[in-house]
C-alpha cells in the first residue's frame, strides 16, 4: 500500500483543471461536480489517457513529471467506465485473460464479483449489472495501485447498485487499493467513501470527510413502505433501507431521515 500525490494543470476549453490531492495509503475518494467540471478529464490524465502538466506519484514512482509521462499500460491503474467497456467478441474469461494471461487469477478475481459460472458467456449474454462486475474484475487483472470508477454504476438499477457498490468496496479493501469515484449519489458516497472532493470548474473547492455528507446533505424524504415492531424500511434515492422506528407510521408516509442512519437492506 503507498501514498498518492497529484498536482496537475492543464488547460481545458473554458478554464483550466489545476488540481492538487494528498491521498493516503487504502482510501475510498470520491468526486463530486457538475457535469462538465472537469472529473472525467481529471481521471484520464491520472490513467496518462491525456496530457497534463504536473506530478501524479505512487509510493516513490512518478507517473507524471512535468510533462514527462509514464504510459497508460506501464501505470499500475484501472478504470471503469459508466458505459461497459468489454470486448464483445470474447467471453468474460477472455476479457480478463487479455489484460493478463493469469488464469488462477482471473479465475479468483471471477470468483469474487460472483461470476464464475458465466466465464464463457458474451457481454451481450450478460445482464448491465453482470457486464459492470465483470469490467470491474477485468480491470483488478493488473492488481492496480490506483482503481479509476467513472459513474460506473449510474446507468444500473437500483437493486443491482447496491449489490455492485458491495462488491466495488469489497476489492478496494481486499486489495488495498487506492480508489477514485466519480459518483453524484449522497447514500452511495456515504456508503463506500472516505473522503468527498468537489470539483467546480477544474479547481477543488471542498474536502470533507465522506462522513460528513450526511450533515451537509441532512434531512431527506423517503417513502415508507415496510414497517415491523423495532424498525421502518423506506425507499430513498432508489435504494430500499431500514432504519429504526421512531414514532407512529403508516406504509406510504413521507418521513425525513438522516444519511447516517440509513442501512442498506
Ligand atoms: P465531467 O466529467 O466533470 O462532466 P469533463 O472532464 O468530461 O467533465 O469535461 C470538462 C470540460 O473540459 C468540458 O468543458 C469539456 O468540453 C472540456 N474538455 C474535455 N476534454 C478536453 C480536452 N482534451 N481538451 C480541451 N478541453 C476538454
Ligand atoms: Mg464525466
Amino acid at each position: 500500500m503507498q501514498k498518492m500525490r497529484i498536482n496537475i494543470y492543464k488547460e481545458l476549453r473554458h478554464f483550466s483543471l489545476e488540481v492538487a490531492l494528498r491521498i493516503e495509503e487504502g482510501e475510498f475518494i470520491a468526486i463530486r461536480g457538475r457535469s462538465g467540471s472537469g472529473k472525467t478529464t481529471l481521471l484520464r490524465v491520472i490513467a496518462g489517457l491525456e496530457e497534463a502538466r504536473g506530478v501524479i506519484e505512487i509510493g516513490n514512482r512518478r507517473w507524471l513529471e512535468d510533462r514527462k509521462a509514464l504510459p497508460p499500460q506501464k501505470r499500475e491503474v484501472g478504470f471503469v467506465f459508466q458505459e461497459y467497456a468489454l470486448f464483445p467478441n470474447m467471453s468474460v474469461l477472455q476479457n480478463l485473460l487479455y489484460v493478463k494471461k493469469d488464469l488462477g487469477f482471473a479465475l479468483h478475481l471471477l470468483k469474487l464479483v460472483d461470476l464464475l459460472e458465466h466465464k464463457n458467456s458474451f457481454p451481450h449474454q450478460l445482464s448491465g449489472g453482470q457486464q459492470q462486475r465483470a469490467a470491474l474484475a477485468r480491470a483488478y487483472m493488473r492488481r492496480p495501485k490506483v482503481m479509476l470508477l467513472d459513474e460506473p454504476l449510474s446507468s444500473l438499477d437500483p437493486a443491482t447498485r447496491g449489490y455492485l457498490q458491495t462488491k466495488i468496496k469489497e476489492l478496494h479493501q481486499a486489495f488495498g487499493t487506492i480508489t477514485l469515484m466519480v459518483s453524484h449519489d449522497v447514500a452511495e458516497i456515504y456508503r463506500l467513501s472516505s473522503r468527498v472532493v468537489e470539483i467546480e470548474q477544474g479547481k477543488v473547492v471542498q474536502e470533507y470527510g465522506a462522513k460528513e455528507i450526511g450533515k451537509r446533505h441532512q434531512l431527506h424524504k423517503a417513502e415508507v413502505v415496510e414497517i415491523d415492531e423495532k424498525s421502518i424500511v423506506v425507499a430513498f434515492m432508489g435504494d430500499i433501507f431500514r432504519l429504526p422506528r421512531k414514532g407512529s407510521h403508516k406504509v406510504g408516509d413521507i418521513v425525513e431521515v438522516e444519511i447516517k442512519e440509513l442501512q442498506l437492506v
